[in-house]
């Protein structure tokens, strides 16, 4: 089994498939040269699931070519942007025929409810690529009238070649928002999968080479960042680097990228405030802050995993906060249909929020509910005991820092400018959210936050169709939206001379 390219699996839920465990290049699986490897574990009992194949900078190099001789081959560069569409919905069709598959794979490896995969991770695959499908015959220039004598014109020209490397926590969301937009506007891609979650992306590979694209136009690459991520950030052959991460590894990427001044779009880390008045319904903002900071096992970038309260309902917000998570995050095996929270996604991710329950304790904050593992899954598992922290101060590190996990610290405020000029320090500016009656208070405070995104009477509640991304240490540029589109294209004047004689 050891060095077989595809292996039959049985997922926990009984879900039989084919895994493949190469790297798809040229719309083949193929071997990394090396014989590399990464191995994935199943967070819910620790056990290893399979190997797959790593790639290494030489096998980025082959990718590298193939998008580059798809980017130039006249089948995909010429194709009638009608067509171009087509084959993207054929892709989101296929999507939907294997998407029980495609969850179990999802939960198997990343730990996350297997309804949810199934229900909102593949929705939002299959929504992403419908969406930026839709677009493929609408990307247009403009005519530019400037006097008769000219005619001058723009058309939106794809990028060319794309690295996008993408994270663990929503591993076939993040992969559709970065290629919906860079094929419908004609580009070709090399997407690197992160090495804790390898294995879905394999298998929506296959169905890339079914939905009919041209070798070459989507490669899919596993392997570590310090080696493969860092060998397609680095790459004179790449035109675009897109990457979702680590604050700390979108900076590194940067600097790479520098080698031949990529484009960049980089959607990094977030600690979002969300904000509660005195005259919020304090229900709704009770049950909007713990999807807020708790979903997703709380591995979100946006998280609204600072709460701000104001002190008229302090005591009583986090009286019902306490009661609602006790009750709304039920953890458990991932498979179970009750489950609301299953483990962190691995080892390292589960003693890092483990260790900052022990640096909220030791600073003073106070602990009033959660701060320890859970182990009633078995015994086994990287589970964490959904965390709440109170009488937490502006410096201490659980209120500065991405923690990353179901743990929260809840602070209060007096007037409004407090509560602005709270939420805004931080390095991060991703999301915020307001619980306010007032309407105009909500809008006033969504124009003063430093944020990409604020959400009012809401957290969380993002929409393909809207633009996603930060400010500040947040990130670079936009994804989805009409906005996600000028991340993968240039506009390209032509001066047409109708009569200016010299
Ligand atoms: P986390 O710390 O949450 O694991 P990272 O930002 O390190 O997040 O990882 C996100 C993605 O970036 C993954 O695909 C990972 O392999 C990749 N990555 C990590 N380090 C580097 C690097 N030095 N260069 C390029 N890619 C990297």
């Amino acid at each position: 089994m050891a060095d077989e390219l595809f292996v039959e699996l049985t997922a926990p839920n009984g879900n039989k498939y084919k895994q493949p465990r190469g790297l798809f290049i040229n719309n083949e699986f193929v071997k990394s040269k090396s014989g590399e490897t990464i191995t994935s574990i199943n967070p819910s009992d620790e056990k290893e699931i399979i190997s797959v194949y790593a790639a290494g900078p030489e096998d980025v190099d082959l990718a590298v070519d193939a998008a580059r001789k798809a980017f130039k081959n006249p089948e995909w560069r010429d194709i009638d942007t009608t067509a171009r569409g087509e084959l993207m919905y054929k892709f989101a069709q296929l999507i939907e025929e294997h998407r029980e598959t495609l969850a179990a794979i999802e939960t198997w490896d990343n730990g996350k409810p297997y309804s949810v995969s199934l229900n909102e991770d593949l929705a939002e695959v299959i929504g992403t690529i419908k969406y930026y499908a839709g677009y493929s015959n609408k990307i247009h220039g403009q005519v530019i009238d400037t006097s008769p004598a000219k005619l001058a014109y723009t058309i939106r020209e794809p990028l060319g070649v794309c690295g996008q490397i993408i994270p663990w926590n929503f591993p076939l969301a993040m992969a559709a928002w970065k290629l919906g937009p860079a094929i419908c506007t004609g580009n070709t891609v090399v997407l690197k999968a992160a090495e804790q979650t390898p294995l879905s992306i394999l298998y929506l590979a296959t169905l890339v080479k079914e939905a009919g694209f041209p070798p070459g136009v989507i490669n899919i690459l596993n392997g570590e960042g310090r080696k493969a991520g860092a060998a397609l950030a680095q790459h004179l052959g790449v035109d675009k680097i897109a990457f979702t991460g680590s604050t700390a590894t979108g900076k590194e990427i940067m600097k790479m990228a520098a080698v031949n001044m990529k484009n960049i779009t980089l959607e990094t880390g977030g600690k979002s405030p969300l904000l509660v008045f005195d005259d919020a319904d304090l229900d709704q903002a009770v049950k909007w802050a713990h999807i807020g900071i708790m979903y997703n096992q709380g591995q979100v970038c946006t998280a609204t995993s600072r709460i701000l309260v104001q002190d008229g309902i302090y005591d009583k917000f986090v009286e019902g906060f306490k009661e609602y998570v006790s009750t709304a995050s039920v953890v458990g095996d991932p498979f179970k249909d009750d489950t609301f929270q299953g483990p962190q996604v691995t080892k390292q991710q589960y003693e890092r929020v483990l260790s900052y329950i022990e640096s909220g304790k030791s600073e003073g904050a106070k602990l009033v509910a959660g701060g320890e593992a859970y182990k009633n899954v078995g015994g086994k598992g990287f589970f964490i005991s959904p965390t709440i922290f109170t009488g937490v101060k502006d410096d201490m590190k659980i209120y500065r820092e991405e923690v990353f996990g179901p743990f929260v610290v809840i602070s209060s405020f007096k007037t409004e400018e407090e509560a602005i000029e709270r939420a805004n320090d931080t390095s991060y500016g991703l999301g915020a959210a307001v619980f306010t009656q007032d309407i105009t208070k909500g809008h006033r405070l969504a124009r003063l936050i430093e944020a990409g995104m604020v959400w009012i009477n809401s957290s969380n509640d993002s929409d393909i169709r809207i633009p996603f991304g930060g400010v500040k240490q947040s990130g670079i540029g936009r994804e989805l939206g009409e906005a996600g589109l000028a991340a993968y294209t240039n506009q390209k004047a032509i001066h047409v001379n109708l009569g200016n004689k010299l």
